[in-house]
């Protein structure tokens, strides 16, 4: 199946994936991977399956969901695999244009040293980059590149794309336990999102089965500190942390409309007084999600915030694939 959907995604919107890269093809094995470990680890950009194969089946799908009278905002490229080992992918973007959909590729930005990369990418209308780390030790750790790439030559190509891209740029930073967590880290990897200048950066956390046991996300606090850190350096931060939130459209209900804002971002407790306020509600509402352990409360730099507790009433998780 190499198209699947349209699924909710609150980056996307209503997504029609595109699988165009079999399990598991990839330049990185990362360790909170969901796809598995990499059985195929390369970096040689080859044929997976013929363009006109992908755009058949997308086109078929896209014509029943309208039929059905559904929309799709994204047909986004979000394989088992990196998209850019595609050769083919730049002749499937332009393929699938007819079809007058936007076009999204999920991305490990691994290949954007390469030109004939930076060319295929510059055609998509939002390209999401994964970012885990700026040294060499973590990235390697984290991420398990395929041995012949460099931090420095990856992290090179990157800005470059970022800097001539003309369409939506998104960042995703995946947060994992002892791995990327310590407020150093977090800051050097938000100093260099900070260049490339994203319309919105991701801060996500492990929320699937992993490719090693061993992974964990992060605690409330620390996924607190780095959104404050991201926020400090980056206009717009979000958190992707298996919580389909909505924090912009009310639903007059303020329960939901809370849990909907904090599974978007902390809330600093004066935020949370003013919101309650002006919905009539004092607080009680709040004692009860903290006491039920759906709302946790954490301190930065002398101010409380609210978040949502992880792990905790799983609602729907994003339904896209890594990177
Ligand atoms: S998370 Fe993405 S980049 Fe990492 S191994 Fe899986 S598919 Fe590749």
């Amino acid at each position: 199946m190499k198209a699947f959907g349209p699924v909710p995604s609150r980056r996307l919107g209503r997504s029609l994936g595109i699988n165009s890269i079999p399990p598991k093809a990839c330049t990185y094995s990362c360790v909170y991977c969901q796809v598995g470990r990499t059985s195929h680890l390369q970096v040689d950009r080859r044929l997976f399956y013929r363009p006109e194969e992908i755009v058949e089946e997308v086109a078929a799908k896209v014509e029943q969901t309208r039929e059905a009278g559904d929309v799709i905002d994204y047909l986004s490229f979000v394989p088992d695999g990196e998209p850019t080992l595609d050769i083919n992918l730049g002749r499937t973007i332009e393929l699938l244009r007819p079809l007058g959909i936007r076009i999204a590729v999920i991305t490990n930005g691994s290949l954007l040293w390469r030109e004939d990369v930076r060319e295929e990418l510059g055609s998509a209308d939002l390209v999401s980059i994964k970012l885990d780390a700026v040294s060499e030790s973590i990235w390697r750790g984290i991420d398990r590149p395929h041995g012949s790439l460099s931090l420095e030559t990856v992290m090179d190509g990157i800005l470059g794309f970022a800097r001539s891209f003309r369409g939506e740029l998104m960042t995703e930073t995946m947060l994992v336990q002892g791995c990327n967590d310590r407020d150093r880290d977090m800051e050097q990897v938000a100093d260099f999102v900070a260049l490339l200048a994203p319309k919105t950066a991701y801060l996500a956390i492990p929320i699937r089965p992993p490719a090693e046991s061993g992974v964990r996300p992060p605690d409330e606090e620390t996924v607190n500190r780095a959104f404050q850190i991201f926020s400090h350096r980056i206009s717009h931060v979000e958190y992707l942390i298996g919580y389909e939130g909505d924090s912009f459209s009310g639903s007059g209900n303020p329960e939901q409309d809370l849990l909907g804002i904090t599974a978007v971002h902390p809330m600093r407790a004066e935020a949370v007084e003013k919101f309650l306020g002006e919905r009539g509600q004092d607080r009680t509402l709040l004692q009860r999600l903290l006491a039920e352990g759906i709302l946790v409360e954490t301190e930065y730099r002398g101010m409380r915030f609210f978040l949502r507790r992880l792990g905790a009433h799983q609602v729907r998780p994003e339904q896209e694939a890594a990177p």
